[in-house]
């Protein structure tokens, strides 16, 4: 299965992704959300702040804007590169999405579900990738979300990044010979440190150019010298062509296209 070779029959399904920032949709399952747009696939993405508290790789890129606005446009654009059909935009406060807003997020997801309708829901997992709380946040807020349908919720899955991935990352894009040897700021080691095993992966070779190529949009957050804009594509191909999942524990009775794309974990 590739590229070229779309997999049939997913037309008609949708499916929801919940995350908190710009650009954690890229990073977190962006080859996931290419694959199953082209599978035909609705893919909407609801995403809970503008990511105004980040960094920013070059001030030249705000101009006179704030970074909020940015943001928002290069949300938009790595969107369209992935395929995703809708992007609800949500105005919580970056940096404070565990605590702030608690029962409007919850609603507003919980919306987008009745609205949408989807045969699965991709959310963080408990660890939130590197325990940034915000996606701790926006991991509890889709839970509970999804849990108030009772048996009639969707399938909800939690993406993680197996713990040694980013550092594997960072050795391939040249080791300590880079200039920025962190994502983002965040130690590599950082990232899958407190991830549960996933049950299921789902392979992304096909699409890993469109995932770095989404992650790029994000010009604020991605600078020439990110490890990400470091790799060539035989090493991004090989180090980020498996997304990792887990079905969370809720009363679902379904499994969705999620499962149906995916395969056993490969043993190391
Ligand atoms: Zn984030």
């Amino acid at each position: 299965m590739d590229a070229a070779h779309p997999e049939p029959g997913f037309s008609g399904h949708t499916i929801l992704a919940v995350f908190a920032h710009p650009d954690d949709e890229s990073l977190a399952c962006g080859g996931t959300l290419a694959r199953l747009a082209d599978a035909g696939a609705r893919v909407v993405l609801l995403c809970a702040s503008r990511g105004e508290k980040g960094s920013v790789s070059d001030e030249s890129l705000l101009a006179s804007r704030d970074l909020a606005r940015v943001r928002t446009d290069e949300l938009r654009e790595a969107a369209r590169t992935l395929g995703i059909a809708d992007v609800l935009i949500c105005d919580h406060p970056d940096g404070d999405l565990r605590w702030a807003d608690v029962p409007q997020l919850h609603d507003e997801i919980v919306e987008a579900i009745v609205r949408y309708q989807p045969d699965g829901v991709i959310t963080f997992a408990e660890d939130g990738l590197y325990w940034h709380l915000d996606h701790v946040g926006v991991h509890e807020r889709t839970y509970t979300a999804v849990r108030s349908f009772g048996a009639d919720a969707p399938p909800l899955y939690y993406v993680t990044i197996p713990k040694g991935l980013m550092r594997d990352v960072v050795e391939a894009a040249g080791g300590s010979a880079l200039k920025d040897t962190k994502f983002w700021g965040i130690d590599a080691d950082a990232f899958g440190e407190a991830a549960k095993p996933p049950t299921f992966v789902i392979d992304v070779r096909a699409w890993v150019s469109r995932k770095l190529a989404a992650l790029s949009c994000h010009k604020t957050q991605m600078g020439p010298s990110h490890p990400f804009a470091r790799i060539d594509n035989d090493q991004a191909q090989e180090l980020l062509g498996l997304e990792h999942f887990r079905r969370a524990p809720t009363e679902s009775r379904w499994n969705s296209i999620i499962e149906r794309m995916g395969q056993p974990v490969p043993i190391a």
